[in-house]
């Protein structure tokens, strides 16, 4: 099949200001580390740096959880809840306004494509900071009398930064929190223009801290005993050790944690809607989203015109240059998760499942993957069980509606799913059967700050967004 050629149309970066250092930003202010110590974050699209950030041991910590603390008992608990909603509806629109800044930047240290930060990621972010800021004097609507927890450590991965810290810092400020945040070790750029944000919207000092560094801070803010609350996204591994580590104490947590959608299509589905629907849902983000429909589940008689029509689709996806307009897939946010991928990958051609790969050409320097289907898998392959986080579809094939049902809960997860077919009453019945948080009907990927999301099983505690979302920030008072 003929590809057609399109001219390159690359995004300036010119709107950034790029800084060569990032420091703390601890009580409103940026301080250098106590540490004495940076780490670099690298634009992945290149392998290049970008800049430099502060890492956080114990002392910067501490201070930064004071400063949270002291900012709850003096400043924020003392004003009028709707004061504090004018704080969010200010951050909201800064977003706005730096829009184009915020999408570069988050291409830049992340990867993705600019057409994604610039229509999805940014977007979002800025609606998140209007819902939420609408509930602030409303929470009696929510809960009886309701109650702060106090400091909030918030901990965030790297597939969406600035998503996931509005995901957090808005329903928290809402409901009177005050907070600490990192965000990942390999995206801490938008944190820190947030950070800015949060200056120039004149946010009381010490309502939010924002501290960079590895693993090892994320563990250590958990344990700070001047935590009331731990809200984390990432990897169900690390959500555990977090459970563990609070086990003994009063602290409550939510875990957003992974996922292995089962995207499943009927033979009603109307196959070209269908197929669009499941490139979104495992080629956004180069498929690296927790709620990605990383298994497609397809009936046994439309599964190889199925196939055939996917794989034409997939190859003219652009993979390359993010800051490129046209750029569909962009680049592997890390070596350490291409490895990832690459090894999850050598184990479905050595289970015995048949690889298709794109042929698109891809960049020599930076983290690269083309476009995967696996077909022929079976339930016990690992590429149908564990989380590839990455650019690959495993594709299993199912007779009768109870079978799709078996397969697509046969999972530790249970996170989001897909159904796809023409019959409201087929959809409505799949969707009572499976264990999943979110369930989309013919469609995929869609997000709302008024809907909850949250997983079952091993993907997680808790709900983000709508309501429920702000009872995880909640006591009912006294
Ligand atoms: P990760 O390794 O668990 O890291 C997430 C965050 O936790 C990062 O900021 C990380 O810091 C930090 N961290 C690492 N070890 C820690 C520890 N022992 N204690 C406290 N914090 C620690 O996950 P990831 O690889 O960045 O993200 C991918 C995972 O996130 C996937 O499993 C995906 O499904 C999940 N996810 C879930 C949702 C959801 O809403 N359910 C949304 C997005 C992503 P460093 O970056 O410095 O290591
Ligand atoms: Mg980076």
């Amino acid at each position: 099949m003929s590809k057609f050629e399109y001219a390159n149309a690359p995004e300036s970066s010119a709107i950034l200001n790029l800084q060569s250092r990032y420091q703390l930003f601890i009580n409103g202010k940026f301080v250098a580390p106590k540490s004495g110590k940076y780490f670099k974050s690298i634009n992945p699209a290149t392998a290049k740096e970008l800049a430099e950030f502060a890492y956080a041991n114990n002392s910067d910590i501490d201070l930064a959880v004071k400063s949270a603390r002291t900012a709850l008992t003096k400043v924020w608990s003392k004003l009028p809840a709707a004061e504090r909603g004018k704080y969010l509806f200010r951050i909201a629109r800064i977003l706005q306004e730096r829009a184009r800044e915020f999408a570069v930047a988050e291409t830049l240290d992340n990867g993705k494509p600019i057409r994604e930060s610039r229509d999805t990621d940014i977007p979002l972010a800025a609606q998140h900071f209007f819902y939420h800021g609408g509930w602030a004097d409303k929470l009696d609507f929510v809960v009886k009398n309701p109650k702060p927890y106090g400091v909030v450590a918030q901990i965030i991965p790297w597939n969406f930064p600035l998503l996931m810290l509005a995901w957090k810092i808005a329903p928290a400020l809402a409901t009177g929190n005050t907070v600490v945040l990192k965000p990942a070790e390999t995206t801490p750029l938008t944190a820190m223009l947030f950070a800015q944000v949060c200056q120039q919207a004149g946010l009381p000092d010490g309502v939010v801290n924002i501290i960079t560094g590895d693993g090892a801070t994320g563990a250590n803010l958990v344990k700070h005993p001047g935590v009331n609350k731990i809200a984390f996204t990432g990897s169900t591994e690390v959500g555990k050790a977090i459970a563990r580590s609070i086990a003994d104490s009063d602290k409550v947590a939510t875990l957003e944690l992974g996922g292995k959608a089962a995207n499943i299509v009927f033979n009603d589905a109307a196959i070209d809607e269908t197929v669009e629907g499941i490139v979104n849902g495992i080629f956004f983000n180069q498929g690296h989203v927790c709620c990605a429909g990383s298994r497609l589940l397809v009936q046994e008689d439309i599964a190889n015109e199925l196939v055939l029509k996917l794989q034409r689709r997939v190859s003219l996806i652009r993979v390359g240059d993010p800051m490129d307009k046209n750029t569909d897939m962009g680049a592997i946010n890390s070596a350490a998760q291409l490895q990832k991928i690459n090894e999850l990958v050598e184990s479905g051609n050595k289970e015995g499942a048949q690889m298709w790969q794109s042929d698109c050409k891809l960049p020599t320097n930076g983290y690269w993957f083309a476009p995967t289907i696996f077909t022929g898998v079976s339930q016990s392959h690992r590429i149908a069980r564990e989380e590839i986080f990455g650019p690959v579809l495993s594709v299993l094939t199912f007779r009768t509606p109870q079978e799709a049902i078996e397969k697509a809960n046969n999972t530790q997860y249970g996170l989001s799913a897909g159904v796809w077919s023409d019959k409201g009453s087929k959809i409505m019945w799949t969707a009572k059967h499976l264990k999943a948080g979110v369930i989309w009907a013919n469609t995929f990927n869609k997000f709302d700050a008024a809907s909850p999301f949250g997983g079952y099983k091993e993907s997680g505690w808790g709900r983000e967004g709508g309501k429920h979302g702000l009872l995880a920030y909640l006591k009912a008072g006294k």
